[in-house]
């Protein structure tokens, strides 16, 4: 199973089990369950979260207090807090020495499945060693 690279085996597993391509026609990586490309889930995303009762509202009383490009000051303790807890939770599977090899190996374009095995096998060879 490690031989295995490129689109032939991914293209062949992935086929029945979901569409290969975006509505937009852009072609899908990763493992995502919402059947779009990241672009258009962000969107998506993105679209859901303005709909909610206010949150325009909120975005533009933040706007006002710390100006457009300064967004990211609004962010409030209790919110970075949530989402350092999210990311926590994300990458609990990664030991914390190994977080940079996996973003390296994001980088190069390596899927989820392939880095865990990575690094997996790399924390082993440390403990033996
Ligand atoms: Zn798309």
């Amino acid at each position: 199973m490690t031989a295995t690279n490129g689109a032939g085996a991914a293209g062949a597993a992935s086929a029945s089990e979901k569409p290969c391509a975006c509505p937009c026609g852009a072609p899908i990586t990763g493992r995502g369950p919402t059947g779009m490309c990241k672009p258009c889930a962000t969107r998506a995303a993105r679209k859901v979260q303005l709909a909610k009762p206010g949150a325009i509202e909120k975005l533009r009383e933040q706007g006002r207090r710390t100006g457009a490009r300064n967004i990211r000051l609004a962010h409030t303790p209790e919110g970075k807090a949530k989402a350092a807890a999210a990311n926590a939770q994300r990458m609990a599977w990664c030991p914390t020495e190994y977080r940079d090899l996996n973003s390296t190996l994001r980088r190069k374009g390596f899927g989820l499945a392939e880095r865990q095995d990575m690094i997996r096998a790399e924390a082993a060879k440390a403990a033996r060693a």
